[in-house]
């Protein structure tokens, strides 16, 4: 628990220095993160995308390229696209994203049924922060999501989401909350199957008074910001399962939220493609996007900063990985081609 006061705003860095240019800046990246199509449809050899634009953990990116990508993406996502900030920079520790008191939920079934899902719920997440909320079935884990994701509301108890309380508040209001502070992605990718990406991606922005043209470039930067920069037009059956699920990523950036609610995101995909894609969460979690991931595989889990353990619905563990697995480095081992014996590489132009 926090002495914050959890209604402190959250502290957002300025949208003044934000690039105005509808195109990416000059210099600017997709995360530096594995690409998506890089060997998973043995589709390319290497880290990066056939007539993508973008690097890949094998491109030759350089230290410099990527402090630029860094830089282009917590000006352009994280700074909620362009949008107004709400709340004020605060000095000192930053309060909770979630603060979530005593949480509890009891599905009643008829009159004499009931099963308590969550008994008593609390906990806080920070901003910046990767948590994964482990689990056996029935721990209660996708009811807690359910209420994170302001899906539903709790039986009792408090949930304060960047700052509001949002536990007791009513469905239209809860809507506008998933809308504008919610990211989600899940197991099923859940596009639209006739939708281009950008059009998948601009969707959440329909509600929000910009003109389709302001829309769609915005998705446009954001499918840059997650390597899709060359499958603008594609639509998802035109898509390896690794770059659907980055359109449903960069979907659920779009309209700069709080917090990234994901849901077994690897679920349906080959390890190899697991990996690629916990390389954008990584990725994304680096440049300071808070991360709750839900999901039963300890090997997934291992990606994030911090496990908590639901049971019965309690929490029965919260402690931080220590040294979590990198993504990065997998895909690297997984895409550099093994040394040949016996040769050399030498950097002298041959005679
Ligand atoms: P998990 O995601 O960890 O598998 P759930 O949150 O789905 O767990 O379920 C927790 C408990 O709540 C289980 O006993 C489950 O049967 C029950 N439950 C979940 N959703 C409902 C519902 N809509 N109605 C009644 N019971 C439910």
């Amino acid at each position: 628990m926090t002495t914050n006061d959890p209604k402190q705003p959250t502290n957002w860095p300025s949208s003044a220095d934000e690039p105005t240019d509808p195109a990416l800046p000059a210099g600017e990246k997709p995360l530096s993160a594995p690409q998506p199509g890089a060997g998973v449809n043995g589709s390319s050899a290497g880290g990066s995308m056939p007539g993508q634009d973008g690097a890949g953990f094998h491109d030759q990116t350089t230290e410099e390229q990527a402090a630029l990508a860094r830089k282009a993406l917590a000006k352009t996502v994280l700074v909620k696209l362009e949008d107004e900030q709400e709340g004020a920079i605060l000095p000192g520790k930053p309060s909770p994203v979630i603060a979530v008191r005593d949480l509890t939920k009891t599905y009643f079934l008829g009159r004499k049924t009931r099963v308590q899902a969550l008994r008593g719920v609390s906990l806080e997440v920070y901003p910046g922060e990767f948590v994964a909320i482990m689990g056996p079935s029935g721990s209660g884990k996708s009811t807690f999501m359910n209420l994170l994701g302001c899906l539903d509301r709790p039986t009792s108890g408090e949930y304060w989401l960047a700052g509001k309380l949002v536990s007791s508040l009513s469905n239209d209001q809860l809507a506008r909350i998933r809308n504008q502070m919610l990211g989600f992605v899940f197991q099923g990718f859940n596009l639209l199957g006739r939708a281009t990406a950008v059009k998948n991606v601009a969707l959440p922005m329909v509600y929000s008074g910009l003109p389709r043209r302001e829309r769609e470039r915005r998705a446009r930067k954001v499918l840059h910001l997650v390597g899709l920069g060359g499958r603008l037009d594609h639509k998802p059956s035109e898509l390896s399962g690794g770059q659907q699920q980055r359109v449903a990523i960069a979907r659920a950036l779009v309209n700069g939220p709080s917090l990234l609610l994901a849901d077994e995101p690897t679920g349906n995909l080959d390890s190899r493609t697991s990996v690629e894609i916990m390389g954008v969460l990584q990725a994304l979690n680096e440049q300071g996007l808070t991360i709750v991931l839900v999901t039963h595989d300890a090997n997934v889990a291992a990606y994030a900063k911090r496990q908590v353990g639901f049971l019965d619905g309690r929490i029965v563990r919260d402690e931080p990985v220590l040294t979590p697995r990198s993504a990065q480095e997998e895909w690297e081992a997984l895409t550099t081609p093994p040394a040949v014996e016996g040769t050399t590489v030498s950097e002298e132009t041959p005679e």
